[in-house]
């Protein structure tokens, strides 16, 4: 981790985007209609990355156990915990990091449950706090493909959101600036997967790791200019780093994939220990998931529909099966590592059987390991360090 250019530059876009966060200001989920609250006129801001920082920053242990007090279960998302934790405590790391006095308080708040329903009630708590308008994208879920009724279904539950967000503004949504951030969208998606398929070639330029960290722009900056820049020096960056041969780690031996969650305050400990074992995590369902490759400028709202609700966590089994037969494929995998989640079943796999039919499928071997995006009290260091040592020594053993 941190050995690319591109680290230093997303620190400066960060920046300049949390100091701008100023009414008229929306809150959406990471795979929630941005380009609609952006085409609207609102700044927009992500509460799962806040939640993802609480993690990163190892405060999420200070703050969850505050959410509790206040009625939401221990078992529950812990990016939620975490956050209304640290909200009721009238904390943020945004404060140290970005001089913000508290997180930005929303004009409105648009959730997409093609993800899960726990970010229902988790911006439904805030715009309680709040008292603003929330509306919820609810999409059918867990399906396997995506029928012209399915996008007709969220393409009016878009223009539900578009009126509300149109009268907070004073003016109805400009159709035009609609396709211009829909094409900017297309654009950073096209490159971003661009950037994770750098890590197809051996050795590769880019872990996991590095995708976890280096993804914020297209999870909060899609739709802008600045998203399709920084991808755009982030390739040129990876593909002088490949010309050089210059590998993410050293002596790569076996290539692994990551499916589930990211361990958000392990980031650096687990990267450390796939390095010292050779074992280069080259790729992940978690970074694909903002591959949209539906994105249509000249049908902004349909393609819109499209994407969101193809995203891999709204998908049937059969559906992420075949989306996983091909990642391995094309990323050359040796192992697959499945991180049960234990307070995110929407994005743990493992627990129906998918390893087992992947492996039957593709040969594949798979190691499950027990963990928590934020919450640390359900990861234990030891165990998962002994299985995955044993785990990458199987599979140097298996390619030998
Ligand atoms: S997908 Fe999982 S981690 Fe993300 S908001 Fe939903 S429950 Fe939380």
């Amino acid at each position: 981790m941190s050995r690319l250019r591109s680290q230093d530059k997303l620190k400066s876009i960060l920046k300049d985007y949390f100091v701008c966060l100023s009414s008229p200001l929306a809150w959406c989920t990471s795979v929630g209609p941005a380009e609609i609250l952006r085409a609207l006129g609102f700044n927009v801001y992500f509460p799962e990355n806040h939640g993802a920082l609480l993690g990163a920053s190892r405060t999420a242990g200070k703050y969850i156990p505050r959410a509790h007090q206040a009625g939401y279960d221990d078992e529950i998302c812990s990016y939620l915990t975490a956050d209304i934790g640290a909200y009721l405590m009238g904390e943020t790391p945004l404060s140290q990091a970005y001089g913000l006095p508290s997180i930005p308080r929303p004009d409105l708040i648009v959730f997409n449950t093609n993800q899960c329903r726990e970010v229902a009630e988790w911006f439904g708590f805030f715009g309680r706090e709040f008292g603003c308008p929330v509306v919820g994208i609810m999409p059918p879920r867990h399906i396997t493909e995506v029928s012209q009724a399915d996008i007709d279904n969220v393409v009016g539950q878009f223009e539900k959101a578009i009126k509300i967000g149109g009268e907070i503004m004073g003016r109805p949504l400009d159709y035009g600036r609609l396709k211009e951030t829909v094409a900017l969208s297309k654009q950073g998606a096209v490159l971003w997967r661009e950037v994770l398929e750098t890590a197809r070639k051996a050795p590769s330029p880019l872990t996991f790791w590095d995708g976890t960290i280096l993804m914020a722009p297209i999870v909060m900056l899609r739709g802008t200019q600045v998203c399709v820049d920084f991808y755009q020096e982030m390739l040129d960056e990876l593909r002088q780093l490949m010309n050089a041969k210059q590998a993410a780690v050293p002596d790569e031996q076996v290539r692994l994939f990551w499916e589930g969650m990211p361990i958000w305050g392990r980031l650096r400990a687990l990267s450390d220990l796939f390095a010292e074992n050779h074992a280069a995590v080259v790729a992940s369902t978690y970074c694909n998931s903002w591959v949209f490759d539906c994105f249509n400028p000249e049908d902004p709202l349909r393609s819109m529909a499209e994407a969101y609700t193809r995203v891999f966590i709204n998908r049937s089994e059969d559906a992420k099966l075949g989306i996983l037969r091909e990642l391995l494929d094309n990323y050359h995998i040796d192992g697959i590592v499945f991180h049960d989640s234990k307070t995110c079943f929407n994005n743990t796999n493992s627990r129906f059987n998918l390893p087992g039919r992947l492996q039957k499928a593709t040969g594949v071997p798979s190691l499950t390991i027990d963990g928590d995006l934020n919450d640390l009290r359900f990861f234990s260091e030891g165990q998962v360090r002994t299985k995955i040592e044993t785990f990458v020594e199987l599979l140097k053993t298996l390619k030998q």
